[in-house]
């Protein structure tokens, strides 16, 4: 069809310079079509959570955390890659529709598993800026933990380090009725931000997530090596947590334990996983 027909000329015209006016008329045009399909995503159920381990190599590889990833199943363009669909939803307000229904669905399995799982383990829901920055962001939170029932002890949410550098007392506020609630707070993609460290000192938060961009060249390249380093000894002296995200590969996981990393989220261990 028409649509299916436009979002494939973009693809083919990607890279190709002399349509270049053309390929930004259709990206805004693809970008538009996807906000409309957006608006009606969850009515027609399209949207679905996978979760990715978390696990921690001291501990016997022991499971302690599960991050849920979105996926957008649209009903004819299949799934819709996460990144793009949740910049556009940034773009027009509707993440905050979004993030509400993630963080409801993620409650439920968490009700779900803490009943079924002696072992505890935690719940990481991704919150866009646009959403963590709203004036009743905690209250839309206590909300669906009331409904959910879920104990916020299993919660923990993730932001990136733009969420911190707007609105400075909207966050610092935030950041404290989620500790009063007992929600841990990671910040995530650590290091891409364009932020100073000095930042950090404001915000009371748990744990740093070293973004994947660092660990994909990490066995060869010098300079990722000692940005692994850098955070992971920050995150000791700051006494917080750290994360490695996206390890797929043995030498990745030797170069990040080796440094002091033992919290691991990656495909060595295992993709994102659908429950249902
Ligand atoms: P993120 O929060 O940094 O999530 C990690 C991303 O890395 C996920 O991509 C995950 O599937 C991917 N990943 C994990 N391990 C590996 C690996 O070993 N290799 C590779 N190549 N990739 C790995 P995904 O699921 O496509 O999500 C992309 C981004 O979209 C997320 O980055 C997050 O910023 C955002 N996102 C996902 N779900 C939600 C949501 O429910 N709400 C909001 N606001 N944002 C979300
Ligand atoms: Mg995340
Ligand atoms: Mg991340
Ligand atoms: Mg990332």
């Amino acid at each position: 069809n028409a649509d299916q027909a436009m979002y494939h000329a973009k693809e083919e015209g990607r890279g190709n310079f002399q349509y270049f006016s053309s390929e930004r008329n259709l990206e805004a045009l693809y970008h538009l079509r996807l906000e409309a399909e957006l608006r009606k995503a969850i009515e027609r159920d399209e949207f679905e959570l996978h979760y990715q381990p978390q696990v921690d190599i001291l501990k016997g590889d022991k499971l302690i955390g599960m991050e849920a990833l979105l996926r957008w199943r649209h009903h004819e363009d299949g799934l819709v890659r996460t990144d793009i669909f949740i910049k556009v939803a940034e773009s027009c307000g509707l993440i905050v529709d979004i993030d509400r229904w993630v963080l409801r669905q993620a409650c439920l399995q968490g009700v779900i598993w803490s009943q079924s799982y002696d072992e505890i383990f935690k719940l990481s829901v991704n919150i866009s800026a646009v959403h963590f920055r709203q004036a009743d962001f905690i209250e839309g939170v206590k909300k669906i933990l009331a409904e959910t029932g879920l104990d916020p002890h299993l919660l923990g949410f993730e932001i990136t380090e733009g969420v911190l550098m707007k609105e400075l007392d909207t966050a610092k506020e935030h950041l404290r009725e989620l500790r009063v609630l007992g929600i841990e707070v990671a910040i995530d993609d650590f290091g891409t931000g364009y932020s100073s460290l000095a930042y950090l000192r404001h915000f009371d938060v748990d744990t740093l997530k070293i973004d994947r961009s660092f660990l994909v060249d990490i066995a060869t390249n010098e300079a990722d090596q000692a940005i692994a380093s850098s955070i992971i000894e920050l995150a000791r002296n700051l006494k917080l947590n750290v994360v490695a995200e996206g390890v797929e590969t043995k030498e990745q996981l030797e170069q990040i334990f080796s440094r002091g990393c033992y919290v691991i989220q990656g495909y060595y261990f295992s993709k994102p996983l659908i429950f249902r």
